[in-house]
Parts: C-alpha cells; structure tokens; sequence
C-alpha cells in the first residue's frame, strides 16, 4: 500500500503563512517517515533544513542518539540547539485532507503509548541514577537517549512525573525501566492527641537545632559547596506536619549529611515523623562525636 502524491510542489521549510507554492516539482513524495516505516504515515510531521521529513517524536529519538539527519546524515546541531521544529503544514494537511483513516488510526496509536504512560501507578518510568528527596534540588544532567525520551515523554503525558532510584551495581537495567509504585505518606499525629503533638513539637525544635549548629560548625569551603549545591537550610516550620512530606529542613539535612546512599534510603521508606527526626538525630550526634575525638 504505496502512496505517493505528484505534482505537489513541496518546500519542506514553508509553512503556511509563507507565498503559495506555484512551480510544479515531478518529485514523488512519500507519506511515509524512514524512521519509523512500518506506520506508513507521518506523524506530526517535520522537515529538517537538508529538506528532510520525519515525524517529530521519531526525529527527536534519532536526535538524542546522533546529532545528524537520520538519511542524509547532515549535521543538524544547530536545528538541535534551537530546539525549534518547523512542522510541515502542508504535509500535515494534504494526509488530513486525503488519508483521513490512516490518520485517525496513527493517532490512536501515538494516543495509546501516551495513555500507557499517563498512569501514576502503574509503569511509572524511573531513572536509575541517585537519590532525591522532597523539595530538595536535584540537578540532572541527562545524556542517555532513553532517558531523555523518558522525560519528553514524561513532559507530554501531563503527568510531568517520573521516579527515581538509586541504581544496584549488581543489576543491568533494561534501557526503559518502569516499577509499580507504592507512596509513602507520612502518618500524621492528629493535634487532638494533645500530648503526643506536643512531644513531635519539642523533638522537632531540638533536632532542627541541633542540625543548625552541626551545619555552622562545618568548615567554611565545605559549607559553601554545600550551599551552591542544596540552597540554604529551610526555615523550621511553625507546623512540622504542614507538608504531607514533613519539614523541608529535614530532607536537605538528609541530602546534606556524609551518609552513604544506602544509609539515606531508610530515611524515605520511614512512615513516622518521629522516627526521622530521631534518625537524623543519631546521625548528628554521631558525627560530633567522631569530630570531637
Ligand atoms: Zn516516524
Ligand atoms: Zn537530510
């Protein structure tokens, strides 16, 4: 089932605001994109500066991976730099006009491995790569094609969420790892249990204390790159159950503390606040323990 338009002038860098296309071009022009092939119609399709057409998520993949048109190999780091396709109007709008059911079928397509993707629960994409805590910045440099189409992926579902996991040397992770996911909610003591609510509050203020002075008692080069890395310390919370998560300051103490990311991974499958704080707490007074020795 070949299909080919004729007699159709075609600049693949016009769109449609620019002067009608009069010359005729004998040319035949195929609806099929050569990265992708076997959907015999383009997606979305867009045309590189070598006059090159692809359907945008097949020439984003191949992008990722060489910097080169995947059928002319013309460089395109520039087209790349951009981050600016020009979609081919016409293109578009010729199979719209003529391919209507092939078309419809190549969305549903396209609309299924992004449905697949929208679930929060299920197949939740993960990028093997270090640890991250709540409201704590965690700069990525991502360089791997397929996690780069992970979080393009992530970005159209609209979920904009992915995981993250630090990764067992021991395991080979496939190129696209997904986990069935379990949230961790932090129980909350309800301010009715007087008592108990008080207790959070004191050893909430005297661990963030104690976490303040371990900070300022660091040398000055190292207290810097931490800063540059992390922000400043979080404020302590008036409230320490405020945040679903708990206290901002108490995962950047976390981020920030020498701990092997083995010894960290506790800390974020703890349900208690109370056993956070007093986790933390035995960390810090391990330290100025061994400081002082
Ligand atoms: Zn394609
Ligand atoms: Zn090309």
């Amino acid at each position: 089932q070949e299909i080919f338009f004729y007699n159709i002038s075609f600049s693949n860098l016009r769109g449609l605001n620019q002067p009608p296309l009069n010359s005729i071009d004998c040319d035949l022009i195929d609806i099929s994109c050569a990265v992708c092939l076997h959907f015999k119609l383009f997606y979305e399709p867009v045309t590189t500066p070598c006059g090159h057409t692809f359907c945008l998520k097949c020439l984003e993949r191949c992008l990722d991976h060489n910097a080169k048109c995947p059928l002319c190999k013309e460089g395109l780091s520039e087209c790349l730099a951009l981050r600016k396709y020009c979609k081919t109007v016409l293109m578009e709008e010729l199979i719209a006009k003529y391919l209507p059911e092939e078309l419809t079928e190549r969305r549903k397509i396209y609309e299924e491995e992004i449905a697949e993707l929208s679930n929060l629960n299920k197949n939740v994409p993960i990028f093997v790569c270090t640890m991250a805590y709540p409201t704590v910045p965690c700069p990525l440099h991502i360089f791997e094609p397929c996690y780069r189409l992970m979080i393009r992926r992530c970005m159209e579902t609209g979920t904009k969420q992915f995981g993250m996991c630090i990764g067992d040397p021991k395991v080979n992770y496939p190129s696209r790892t997904v986990a069935l996911v379990q949230y961790v909610v932090t129980e909350e003591i309800p301010l009715l249990l007087g008592e108990n609510y008080a207790e959070l509050l004191v050893l909430h203020d005297s661990v963030y204390d104690q976490a303040y002075m371990w900070f300022n008692s660091l040398k000055q080069p190292l207290k810097s790159r931490i800063l540059s890395h992390f922000g400043p310390m979080p404020a302590k919370d008036p409230d320490p159950q405020a945040s679903p998560n708990g206290p901002a300051w108490c995962w950047w103490v976390l981020a920030v503390l020498p701990l092997e990311s083995r010894a960290q991974l506790p800390f974020l499958a703890m349900k208690s606040m109370k056993d956070r704080l007093n986790g933390i707490r035995r960390v810090l007074t391990f330290m100025s323990r061994t400081r002082s020795r």
